[in-house]
């Protein structure tokens, strides 16, 4: 399929899941019944997607608090007891984080069995998002390994056990969540995209990286705003991934600074062209996401291009989101019978 949309993974939580848009939502079950109702709300977001046509769905990350940490939880390694605060981002902002204080280890899978239980409720292509090396290191405190490199390909390794077993039980896309990548740029170029390798090592299927300028919340939209009037990180960084092993850029497109034209540095991507801003509650028509699908196919090949969301939506209404995605499904059938 053409335009074969996609999402960049997060959804809402449902009210009878966790509190809504919030960014580290508490559950509001425990045990047993949460994960039922964790399964429950992923079921909802797959028919969601299913329905508005979206090609290659996710679980929408109903199963994980939040999109580093929700990972993190059962890596050991980290003292969850010892929080540090800490600069994120380059200190966009300021978070209280936990420390890694030894070896890191991951004793058993994270989410495999979930992901085995949306792989036998869906049809459709299945991606699932593990949070990237270098974003992980940037969203917690180095007390053991000293180098932030070494701390990173440490994660890397353990991201690979987990990537390599999602892979078993069906998953037809795995992607890495990079927004530190638009942060250290000179990181990235160093280490970031070595480690994205190492994370993404022997796998047979499609891999994915995601880069973007976060979600839409308050520290994001200010931080957005000393940026200029062309945001042109993805520049920097862009011909070290086009050289990589990952066959899969996400990047934000819609309602964005970022000039369209970079997208001519992932000349051996596909790329997943962010048509829809998750930073506004305002949902697109199909014609404003065929209209990004347009710009992007002045620069790339309709073959190469998938429109998806800029970031995940979160923290975002439910009926918001689902809007975004009947949107974002409608572009693209827009784009086929227009653009094609
Ligand atoms: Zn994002």
């Amino acid at each position: 399929m053409l335009f074969a949309p996609t999402i960049a993974g997060s959804l809402p939580k449902p009210g009878w899941l966790a509190e809504t848009e919030k960014l580290w939502p508490k559950w509001l079950h425990e045990g047993e019944a949460l994960e039922r109702a964790k399964r429950d709300a992923a079921l909802v977001w797959i028919k969601e997607q299913e329905d508005a046509g979206i090609a290659t769905v996710s679980d929408g990350e109903q199963f994980r608090r939040h999109f580093v940490h929700g990972f993190l939880e059962t890596v050991e390694g980290i003292d969850w007891q010892l929080m540090t605060r800490m600069g994120i981002r380059n200190n966009r902002y300021e978070a209280d984080v936990p420390t890694v204080t030894g070896r890191l280890r991951r004793p058993k899978p994270v989410h495999r069995d979930e992901a085995a239980f949306c792989r036998t409720h869906t049809q459709r292509k299945l991606k699932w998002t593990l949070p990237g090396p270098m974003t992980i290191c940037d969203t917690l405190a180095d007390g053991h390994y000293g180098r932030r490199a070494d701390m990173a390909m440490a994660f890397a390794e353990i991201l690979n056990e987990e990537a390599r077993e999602l892979e078993a039980v069906g998953v037809d896309v795995i992607q890495f969540d990079e927004p530190a990548f638009n942060v250290f740029m000179d990181e990235v170029n160093e280490w970031g995209v070595t480690a994205l390798e190492r994370a993404a090592q022997g796998l047979n299927c499609e891999t994915a990286v995601h880069i973007c300028y976060g979600y839409g919340i308050e520290a994001n939209i200010k931080w957005k705003e000393t940026l200029g009037s062309e945001w042109r990180q993805y520049e920097a960084i862009f011909p070290a991934l086009n050289r990589s092993a990952i066959r899969q850029v996400s990047l934000e497109c819609a309602n964005s600074r970022v000039p369209i034209s970079l997208i001519e540095l992932l000349s051996d991507k596909v790329l997943l062209v962010g048509a829809i801003d998750v930073a506004s509650t305002a949902v697109e028509t199909p014609e404003q996401v065929a209209g990004v699908i347009a710009e992007a196919l002045k620069h790339a090949e309709a073959e190469r291009i998938q429109p998806c969301t800029n970031c995940g939506m979160a923290p975002l209404s439910r009926e918001v989101a689902a809007g975004k995605l009947r949107a974002l499904g409608a572009g693209a059938e827009l784009a086929r019978r227009t653009l094609a």
